[in-house]
């Protein structure tokens, strides 16, 4: 059941060779990803932090406040299901203008937004994850202060797992590049540092993407340049792809990043057998609402609705109710 559902969510529906990047990416694991994502994700102790990594600013030449819908929803909704199932903390790690939105995100996934301190007397006085919490801090958006910000953040926290979803990474010459090609690295958070630092200490990485720009992508950064377009040569005269070269330890693709997290929700349900962890539609569209709301935007079509990358609330809700019918099915409840 863990392949199907993977592979339901890497079809090929908008023509981005998203399927190459999934026959890449599964060769590098022996079980189904998202089974092994899984595992690595009940191995968190209670208590700890972990680090969620989402956000993708869009149009920063209008307002760096603008964010698109894919990454935060799939990222909130797994947060709260990481928070329920191993009690750790998420500390989500995003841009400083997208603070205020994806804040509004995870509320409405069912986590209390808190402060830094507030998380951290969770932390202290909490031994079961009574308080369904999460935090959100920036991270810097200039190279030259990457690798000490990096380094500050993992001895503050000392996360037990860091996870990225729909995280831009830079390519070689460390520039962030948008699916066209061009250039989009002003106020962009550089957290391939960070995802360098958890490696350096032996943390967990995981990436999430659906494009080969993402960090992650760095596992099958031959096959991005090969399959997408612009992944081997770039349209901003930097000399190098869009494909991001930061790897993780585990790389999910998916045709939207948000339905990879799905996935992975679907793979923990299945592992607990607990039907009800397996994300729903009433949740999507409620969350889609709130995202458009907060001034999340399309990042595909760059409008104020409420789809995720081309694809309509319609369609984000059947994925999510066929992801949900295959986990109940399985467990027989
Ligand atoms: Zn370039």
């Amino acid at each position: 059941m863990y392949s199907k559902i993977e592979e339901l969510v890497n079809i090929d529906y908008n023509d981005r060779a998203i399927d190459h990047l999934y026959r890449a990416a599964r060769s590098l694991t022996k079980k189904p990803i998202i089974e092994e994502i899984a595992d690595e994700i009940l191995k968190i102790p209670a208590g700890r932090f972990i680090f969620l990594s989402t956000g993708s600013v869009t149009r920063t030449w209008v307002t760096p406040r603008i964010g698109e819908t894919d990454g935060p929803l799939g990222t909130a909704v797994l947060a709260k299901r990481i928070r329920e199932i191993t009690h750790a903390i998420p500390v989500i790690v995003t841009e400083a203008s997208l603070l205020d939105s994806i804040s509004a995100v995870v509320q409405c996934a069912g986590l209390s937004v808190v402060t830094v301190e507030q998380a951290k007397a969770a932390q202290e006085k909490e031994k079961h994850g009574q308080t369904s919490v999460a935090c959100l801090i920036p991270f810097t958006e200039d190279n030259a202060e990457g690798e000490a910000e990096a380094h500050r953040l993992m001895c503050e926290f000392d996360p037990a797992f860091v996870m990225c979803v729909e995280k831009a990474g830079f390519n070689e010459n460390k520039i962030y590049h948008n699916m066209r090609g061009h250039d989009y690295s002003p106020g962009r958070a550089r957290v391939d540092y960070l995802v360098e630092e958890a490696k350096k200490r032996g943390v967990y990485t995981v990436g999430v993407g659906d494009g080969g720009n993402e960090i992650g992508m760095g596992a099958i950064v031959d096959a991005v340049r090969k399959y997408v377009k612009y992944g081997e040569e770039c349209q901003c005269g930097c000399g190098g792809g869009m494909a991001a070269v930061t790897a993780t330890d585990l790389l999910l693709t998916a045709s939207v990043s948000n339905w990879g997290c799905y996935a992975i929700c679907a793979a923990l349900a299945l592992k607990c057998e607990k039907a009800a962890w397996a994300h729903n539609a009433k949740d999507e569209a409620r969350m889609l609402n709130v995202a458009v709301q907060a001034g999340m935007v399309d990042g595909a079509t760059g409008k104020s609705e409420t789809t995720v990358d081309g694809f309509s609330l319609e369609t984000n809700c059947a994925i999510v109710e066929f992801i949900r019918m295959m986990v109940a099915r399985k467990i027989g409840k």
